[in-house]
């Protein structure tokens, strides 16, 4: 069937494996679990292995299940090309792996998901040494820029303090100084905004979190926007540059990072993602109109410290996200006063679920600073604008009226 250029977002991904010739005229692409693909001619089986012509080798670097979700995410983000890794922490661990070596420096906004900024430590031990910068202003990610920078690394709404970074201005500033510009789009969702918009060289998702939706099977994506001029990247190794400089950044992080470090998506999850992806438009317009009402309810009560939401007007980026983003996300955090003891309300909730997850359907709470942000410790948490009491709160697509009343409740001590 013909591929028309401007379907929107939805039609675009219900209809995108059927581009492609399917076995029965099946609407879904069937999940592939054959490990190895068999040729006739062994000379063609050389030139897939050679990259002559297109074809899958072994499961691990490869799958026409897992590669119909990368083209999905690929259209979803407006990128040239995707990769499925089997969790949005392999997909990040990846970018070390394949495209940093020891000496090179990585500006980090500070404001991060705990187990990435985890990661930048192990990374720092292995000598790639990373600078953490408040990316709120363009200004402190300039003034940590060295000859050794290799890539700026953002996420969209920083997860769980709410921290918008300065995207416009980020990405302005890497493309003036020719650094690649690495943004987590996972609490955003290229529905809500395309990191693409804004210069960025590579975009993750966590596949686990709202793109999924249904919380039931691990995944992460990279995808190359095809703004990042590759031939001038210092490390890509000899093999990589014999191909067209637009294929070298993937054909290394495939080859190094999939295929070497073996993180692969398995074709099940992919299939169970590809599913949940379909809706994801319809779950977002739910989940942030309630994680709105909801911020806007608390914010109200003065049995509330503080509401931490890009959607409320008190937020330092509010202005900023009203112009890039199409709403203002599905998670928000928020700080009771003294007195109302924040494992005593959780414990209150009937609908809200102590657990630790996020982007599912379901309205997901957690006390940050004695759970995912614990090991931490004090000091860093407090750099990083988290309240010892703070509360994060992934809303799911509950009716508005029932979320309001249970969280509602919930501040009668
Ligand atoms: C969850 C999350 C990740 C990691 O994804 P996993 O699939 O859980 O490994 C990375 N970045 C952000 C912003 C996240 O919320």
């Amino acid at each position: 069937m013909p591929e028309k250029l401007h379907y929107g977002f939805t039609t675009t991904i219900l209809h995108n494996d059927r581009r492609k010739v399917i076995e029965h005229g099946s609407l879904h692409k069937p999940v592939h679990t054959s490990v190895a693909f068999g040729y006739n001619d062994a000379r063609q089986l050389a030139s897939v292995f050679q990259g002559k012509e297109p074809g899958f080798r072994y499961g691990r670097q490869g799958n026409p299940t897992v590669s119909a979700l990368e083209d999905k995410i690929s259209k979803m983000e407006d990128g040239v090309a995707s990769l499925c890794f089997g969790t949005g922490m392999a997909a990040i661990g990846a970018l070390f792996q394949a495209l940093l070596r020891a000496g090179d420096q990585v500006v980090s906004s500070a404001f991060l998901f705990g187990n990435t900024n985890s990661l930048w430590q192990t990374v720092a031990g292995q000598g790639v040494d990373v600078a953490f910068v408040d990316a709120t202003d363009v200004a402190n990610v300039a003034a940590a820029i060295t000859p050794a920078t290799r890539m700026v690394f953002v996420e969209t709404i920083a997860n769980p303090r709410t921290q918008v970074a300065d995207l416009v201005r980020i990405g302005e500033l890497c493309r003036e100084r020719g650094i690649l510009y690495v943004v987590d789009n996972t609490m955003t969702t290229p529905w809500l905004f395309r990191p693409k918009t804004v210069g960025a060289g590579i975009v993750i998702n966590s596949l686990t979190k709202s793109i999924g939706g249904h919380g039931m099977a691990l995944g992460g994506s990279l995808t190359d926007t095809g703004l990042f001029d590759w031939s001038a990247y210092p490390n890509i190794a000899p093999n990589f540059r014999k191909q067209p400089a637009s294929q070298q950044g993937m054909a290394q992080l495939r080859a190094k990072a999939l295929r070497d470090f073996g993180a692969s998506l398995s074709p099940d999850a992919a299939h169970q993602i590809a599913v949940g992806a379909e809706t994801l438009a319809l779950r977002m317009e739910r989940t942030c109109a309630n994680a709105l009402a909801l911020a806007q309810m608390l914010e109200a009560d003065d049995r509330v410290a503080a509401v931490h939401y890009p959607g409320l007007a008190s937020h330092p980026q509010h202005d900023l996200t009203r112009k890039l983003f199409r709403a203002s996300g599905s998670l928000f955090s928020f700080e009771l006063k003294d007195g109302i003891n924040c494992f005593d309300y959780l414990n209150r909730l009937t609908v809200g679920i102590p657990a630790s997850n996020l982007g599912d359907t379901r309205t997901l709470v957690i006390p940050v600073a004695h759970t995912i942000f614990f090991e931490m410790g004090a000091e860093r948490r407090a750099s990083m604008g988290i309240a010892e009491s703070l509360i994060r709160v992934s809303v799911g697509i509950e009716e508005t009226a029932d979320l309001l009343a249970d969280f509602g409740a919930a501040l009668d001590v």
